[in-house]
């Protein structure tokens, strides 16, 4: 099967490089399924998980809002962060996600409001890909 190549990056450096059958992705317009030969594009994305479908398995990514581009051979997501599922650390994403939901029952303020959505929303997402790779 033809494959293409994908890049995260994240202003901390590279996340991920690999050869893959297909990419998976949230973006904010809905689901993406990208293989070989994808006409080239640049969509937002969720912060939900990247599925990356290899030969051998599929490699997991939690996104945390960014960009994908599609080029003819190459697709590259920039992620404001994200990591790879095995790297995970569930105890702080338990402890974000903790702090989030405090945050919103005490702060009736709405930036507040708006930024601990967005840290729920992060460590929920980090738990769900760290409790099913
Ligand atoms: P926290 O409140 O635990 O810092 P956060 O959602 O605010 O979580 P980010 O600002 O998205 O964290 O990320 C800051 C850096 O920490 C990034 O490099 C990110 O990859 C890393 N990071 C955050 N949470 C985790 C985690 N649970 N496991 C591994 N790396 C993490």
């Amino acid at each position: 099967m033809k494959t293409i190549k994908v890049s995260v990056v994240t202003p901390d450096g590279p996340v991920y490089d690999a050869e893959v059958e297909m990419v998976s992705a949230k973006a904010k317009s809905g689901e993406l399924g990208i293989m070989a030969g994808h006409v080239p594009m640049v969509a937002p994305l969720d912060i939900a998980a990247v599925r990356l479908k290899k030969e051998g398995g599929t490699d997991y990514i939690a996104i945390n809002g960014g960009f994908l581009e599609v080029r003819p051979d190459v697709v590259t997501i920039l992620a404001q962060s994200a990591e790879r599922a095995e790297t995970i650390d569930l105890v702080r994403a338990r402890s974000a996600k903790e702090r989030a939901e405090k945050r919103l029952q005490e702060k009736p303020d709405s930036i507040d409001i708006k930024r601990a959505e967005l840290a729920l929303k992060r460590a929920v997402n980090r738990i769900n890909i760290a409790e099913n790779k």
